[in-house]
Formats: structure tokens, C-alpha cells, sequence
């Protein structure tokens, strides 16, 4: 067994010890945060006004958006979050897996636009910690955010497929089970904001502050694509805003509970405990190249 890794400097406080080598099933065996209570019922997605168009990706548009991404460059996460509100609001939304980033655009969301349609991309195989926390969110700023669920339960996913398809095809699990999803919310919607910030990943690191989202013909915000892990949790230290309590027990990158694992010693990157073992690094969400599908 090797030592407790030093603290790892966003986390509030330091893990605690943890079995090793926890693969997908072992750890559905071993932890008892698989979400065993029945979530609520969607509210569904807000039907557009009379009129409603998507937006088309004109040239004009998305010299726009550029022009906007290159003026918000040195805004606040709240400038940039009003800025999106100002523009495409009622057809703003937010998805959030309720990780630290999406717990502080709440917390910002509910004192710019609290009435703003925020949903989470239910798999059915979240955690319940995760699922406890859209309730704490609720309690704390009146936010009640929607759980999407793709069309099939777990059950019918499952038995259509055979067994659980994480373990054998993880990009169609992924597919089916947010990207579909997602792609239903963006039928009505204009913009999405997202909590990515660049330092997660290479792939993040090219993300503009707006942009156009191809995958999902929607702008893209991402107010909090300037700051660093650090400000993440700085923010949710100085307010006491409610996150996940698994990210004290060894998770600094939460998912569905099948494909994500606690981090081990020395594992430097935030989302090592994601497709453990799997040539999968992205649900596919935010993946800006797209090369045979792999992102997804
Ligand atoms: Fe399926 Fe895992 Fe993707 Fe969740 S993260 S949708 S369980 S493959």
C-alpha cells in the first residue's frame, strides 16, 4: 500500500485511505453511494414560444460571438453569466452533472437569473450523493434542477443490450444515455453554458468563452473557462456553497458511478478516476475534435 498522497490542494480535506485497484464493479460492490432511492419525475423541457427558430451558425453570428468571447476575455464568471442572459435568455440553459464548477454558476445563476432552466443528464447510474445534492441546491438557492432522462429505463437499456453496455461499449452507453439527451434540450434552446475550465484537460484548454457548439447547434458559454480549480473551491469555501461530499473521499471527478473510480496516490490528473482502464476520456459533451466518434 503506498502512502497517503499529500493533500491535493482543492480539496477541502485530505482523502482518507481507500481500497486499491477499484475497478467499475468492484466499486458498485463496495461503495454504498449507488443511488437506491427513486429520483423525481422530469418537469420537461420548457416549450419555446410561437415563432421559436434555432439559430443557424451564419458567418455573421459566429464573427459575433467571437467578437463577444474576445470582449469577455477579462470578465467575471458573473459578467459573462449576465452577458448570456442578457442575449438568449429564456433560450439560456445550463447542464450540470452537479460537480464543484456547476455548483458555483448555480450559486451565481441564483442571484443573476434564478429562473433559468438548468437540468441534469440522469443516466440512472449516478450516484446518490450527486442526487442528494440537486435536493441541498434546491433547499439553498431555489433552484430546482431538472433530471432529463433518456427514453429507456436502466432495466429496458440494459436487457435491450444484453447487460450493462459501460462494460463493453462505453461511447454508445455515453451516446444513449447524455448526448441524446442533450441533443433533445437543444431543440429549444439557444445557448448552453457549461462549468469547463481550460486547465481540466488539453482538450478544454481550447475552449473560448462563447463559441459556437456544432455538436449541439447551440452558443456555448463558459463563464468559467479563466478560472483555476484553486478559485473553484476558494468560492465554495468563502460562500459554503453545497458540492458533492464524495469529492472528500477521493473523487475530484464525479460521473456515473459504473465509470468512475476514487484517484490513487500520485495521480496528479483531476479526471484519472473517469473510464479507468478505458481509452475514454470525455462522455463527449465537451469534446471539440471528434475523431471516429472516440470523444464521445
Ligand atoms: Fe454509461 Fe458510464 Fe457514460 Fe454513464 S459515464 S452514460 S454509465 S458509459
Amino acid at each position: 500500500m503506498s502512502a497517503l498522497p499529500s493533500r491535493i490542494d482543492y480539496w477541502p480535506i485530505p482523502f482518507p485511505v481507500k481500497p486499491q485497484a477499484i475497478t467499475p464493479l468492484k466499486l458498485a460492490m463496495w461503495d454504498s453511494t449507488v443511488a437506491e432511492t427513486q429520483p423525481p419525475a422530469s418537469r420537461g423541457l420548457p416549450q419555446p414560444r410561437a415563432g421559436f427558430r434555432r439559430l443557424e451558425p451564419t458567418p455573421e453570428l459566429l464573427e459575433e460571438l467571437h467578437a463577444a468571447s474576445q470582449r469577455l476575455e477579462g470578465a467575471s464568471p458573473e459578467e459573462i453569466i449576465a452577458w448570456g442572459v442578457e442575449q438568449y435568455a429564456p433560450y439560456l440553459t445550463m447542464a450540470t452533472a452537479f460537480g464543484p464548477e456547476g455548483c458555483v454558476i448555480l450559486s451565481m445563476l441564483a442571484k443573476i437569473a434564478p429562473e433559468t432552466y438548468v437540468f441534469n443528464l440522469e443516466t440512472g447510474y449516478q450516484f446518490q450523493e450527486t442526487l442528494d445534492l440537486r435536493d441541498r441546491i434546491a433547499e439553498r438557492y431555489g433552484i430546482e434542477v431538472d433530471l432529463l432522462r433518456p427514453d429507456l429505463s436502466i432495466e429496458e437499456y440494459e436487457a435491450l443490450h444484453g447487460g450493462p453496455l459501460y462494460r463493453t461499449n462505453p461511447n454508445q452507453c455515453c451516446f444513449d444515455r447524455k448526448i441524446k439527451t442533450l441533443q433533445r434540450a437543444s431543440q429549444v434552446m439557444h445557448a448552453w453554458m457549461s462549468g469547463i475550465r481550460r486547465d481540466q484537460s488539453a482538450d478544454r484548454a481550447q475552449a473560448p468563452i462563447v463559441g459556437w457548439d456544432k455538436k449541439f447547434g447551440l452558443v456555448k458559454i463558459s463563464p468559467l473557462a479563466n478560472w483555476t480549480k484553486k478559485d473553484i473551491w476558494k468560492r465554495i469555501t468563502d460562500e459554503t456553497i453545497p458540492y458533492n461530499p464524495l469529492h472528500d473521499k477521493g473523487y475530484p471527478s464525479i460521473g456515473c458511478w459504473p465509470c468512475t473510480r476514487a484517484v490513487e496516490a500520485g495521480e496528479a490528473d483531476e479526471r484519472a478516476g473517469r473510464w479507468s482502464g478505458m481509452r475514454k476520456t470525455e462522455c463527449g459533451l465537451h469534446t471539440i475534435s471528434e475523431q471516429d466518434g472516440s470523444g464521445i
